[in-house]
């Protein structure tokens, strides 16, 4: 059946896409999907419960049973039929620069700047030449300046420390890092699985 959007999507920010968060039958969130997606794990009955405000009605075809028309209301969370074959706690969250960016509050971990995701550089802290790794626990984003002065140093060696230490996000701000949009349901779901003196909640500046 072919589902379109009956009614403007009430939160919807400023004309861009809404993002539906996707936990598996467990509560543990699986991954962002957008509006069709979720209307087809509605449609095949693979929604188990849901949370959140109801976010968009999506209108299909007449129902031959009832000879109205089919209606399917979408929530923001959605618990769908199903655990994860993998679990996704084991997981290392992928990095990329974008996620970094949000980690690190688009500061620059060594003259504290602000800096837009386009001036962001991914940096090594021990220097990759120095067999530093590209993982969560080895980067910060800087600005060009701070990073070209260090270059091919450690922090000890070129007298520039870090303002804040990098870490590993779990897999809740994972979910939060990579989200788009995010809605206030959305965001206090996520939220209330992570420590409260998480980063992530004092300056979620991108949601
Ligand atoms: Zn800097």
């Amino acid at each position: 059946m072919f589902w379109r959007a009956l009614t403007s999507i009430s939160r919807q920010k400023g004309g861009v896409v809404l993002s539906i968060l996707k936990l598996d039958a467990g509560g543990i969130p699986q991954c962002w999907i957008d509006t069709e997606d979720a209307t087809r794990h509605y449609a095949d009955d693979s929604v188990l419960w849901t949370l959140g405000d109801p976010v968009a009605i999506m209108r299909g075809g007449m129902s031959r049973l009832t000879g109205r028309q089919s209606i399917i209301e979408l929530h923001s969370i959605i618990a769908v039929k199903g655990s994860a074959k993998i679990n996704l706690f084991d997981v290392l969250p992928a990095i990329t620069k974008r996620k970094l960016y949000r980690r690190d509050r688009g500061l620059c971990a060594y003259c504290g700047c602000r800096i837009s995701e386009n001036d962001a550089e991914a940096e090594h802290i021990i220097p990759n030449s120095r067999g530093g790794s590209y993982t969560w626990m080895n980067l910060v984003v800087s600005c060009r300046p701070c990073n070209q002065r260090k270059g091919n140093r450690t922090p000890e060696r070129a007298g520039m420390s870090l303002l804040y230490a990098p870490y590993t996000p779990s897999l809740y701000e994972d979910m939060i890092l990579k989200g788009r949009n995010i809605l206030s349901d959305q965001m206090d779901f996520l939220a209330a699985n992570l420590p409260k003196d998480s980063r992530i909640l004092q300056d979620p500046f991108w949601v």
